[in-house]
C-alpha cells in the first residue's frame, strides 16, 4: 500500500505558487467569507489564511455572525466584486439555513470565483474540462493532481464516487469522466452500496460518515481517496475505515494529510489563475 501524501504535494504546489506570485506585479488577494461560528469551518478558514501567507497571497477574512441576513451577505459580495484589490472570493459552505446558497453563489463575479461554484464556471468545466474554464473545483482538482503525482492511470478504469454534492461529488465524477474513466455515482438512495464499491478500481468517498467504507466493501488493489472529514473530540477521521481498508488498497489517502491540504493549495492555485485573467 502506498500513502497518497497530500501534505507533501500541497507544499510543492505552494512553492510553485509562491514563485509565480513573486513574478506578478500586483499581489493576488483572496477574500474569505464565513457566516456563523461552526468550529470546523472556522478552522478551515484559518488554515486557508495560513496557506495564503506561505504562498505570498494576501487574504481578507470576513467572520460574520450566524444572524447575518441574506441581503447583507449579498451586499458584501457585491462590494467585493467591485473592489479592484480583491482577486478572488470564497464563501465557506455550508451557509446557515435562512440563506439561499444558490443566490449567494450566483452573486459571485465568475471572474473572482475561487472555488468554481458559479454556474458559468461550473458549466464550462463540466462541458469541456478544466482547460476550458479559468478555475476548477478545488477539492476534485487537487485529487486529480494527487493521482497524477503518483502516476495513477484514470483512463479506462472503473471509478465509483460516493456522494453527489455540487462542490465535491459531482465535479469529482465529471473530472474522472472527462479523463476517460467509467464512472458510477452513489448517494443516500443507492441500493446496496457495497455492490458498487467492491467492483471498482478507483473509489472516491465524500459523504461525512466516519467508517462508512469497510474493508469488505473494497476490491483488493483499489485506489481509495477519502474526502470525508469527521471530527470526534480533537481527532479527525475520514469516511473510510483506514486501518483495515489500507491493508487491501494499492494507494490510499490518509485523513488528515490527504485531500485537505491539497484542496487548500488548489484554492490558492485558482486565485493565481484568476489574477492572470
Ligand atoms: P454533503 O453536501 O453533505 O454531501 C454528502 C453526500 O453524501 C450527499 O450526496 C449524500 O447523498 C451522500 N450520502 C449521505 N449518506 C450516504 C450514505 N449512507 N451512503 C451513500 N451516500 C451518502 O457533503 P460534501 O460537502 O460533499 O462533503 C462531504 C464530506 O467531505 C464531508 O465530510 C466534508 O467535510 C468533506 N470535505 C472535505 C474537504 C477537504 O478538503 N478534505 C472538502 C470538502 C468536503 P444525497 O445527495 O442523496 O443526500
Amino acid at each position: 500500500m502506498i500513502l497518497l501524501n497530500g501534505t507533501k504535494l500541497a507544499n510543492k504546489i505552494i512553492l510553485q505558487i509562491k514563485r509565480k506570485v513573486a513574478s506578478i506585479k500586483r499581489r493576488p488577494i483572496l477574500a474569505m467569507i464565513l457566516v456563523g461560528d461552526d468550529p470546523a469551518s472556522s478552522i478551515y478558514v484559518r488554515r486557508k489564511g495560513v496557506f495564503c501567507e506561505k504562498a505570498g497571497i494576501g487574504s481578507k477574512t470576513f467572520m460574520l455572525p450566524v444572524t447575518t441576513s441574506e441581503k447583507k451577505l449579498l451586499a458584501i459580495i457585491g462590494k467585493l466584486n467591485k473592489d479592484k484589490n480583491i482577486t478572488a472570493i470564497m464563501v465557506q459552505l455550508p451557509l446557515p439555513k435562512h440563506i439561499d446558497k444558490n443566490k449567494i453563489i450566483d452573486k459571485i463575479n465568475p471572474r473572482k470565483d475561487a472555488d468554481c461554484l458559479h454556474p458559468l464556471n461550473f458549466g464550462r468545466f463540466a462541458q469541456n474540462g478544466e482547460k476550458y474554464s479559468v478555475v476548477a473545483p478545488a477539492t476534485p482538482l487537487g485529487i486529480v493532481k494527487l493521482l497524477e503525482e503518483y502516476k495513477i492511470k484514470i483512463q479506462g478504469k472503473n471509478a465509483v464516487v460516493v456522494g453527489r454534492s455540487n462542490i465535491v461529488g459531482k465535479p469529482m465524477a465529471q473530472f474522472l469522466l472527462n479523463r476517460g474513466a467509467t464512472v458510477t455515482v452513489c448517494h443516500r438512495y443507492t441500493k446496496n452500496l457495497a455492490r458498487h464499491t467492491r467492483e471498482t478500481d478507483i473509489l472516491v468517498v465524500a459523504v461525512g460518515k466516519k467508517g462508512l467504507i469497510k474493508a469488505d466493501m473494497v476490491k483488493k488493489g483499489a485506489v481509495v481517496v477519502d474526502i470525508g472529514v469527521n471530527r470526534i473530540g480533537n481527532k479527525l477521521y475520514g469516511d473510510v475505515d483506514f486501518p483495515n481498508v489500507s491493508k487491501k488498497a494499492s494507494f490510499i489517502t490518509p485523513v488528515p494529510g490527504g485531500v485537505g491540504p491539497i484542496t487548500i493549495a488548489m484554492l490558492l492555485w485558482n486565485t493565481v489563475q484568476l489574477s492572470q485573467k
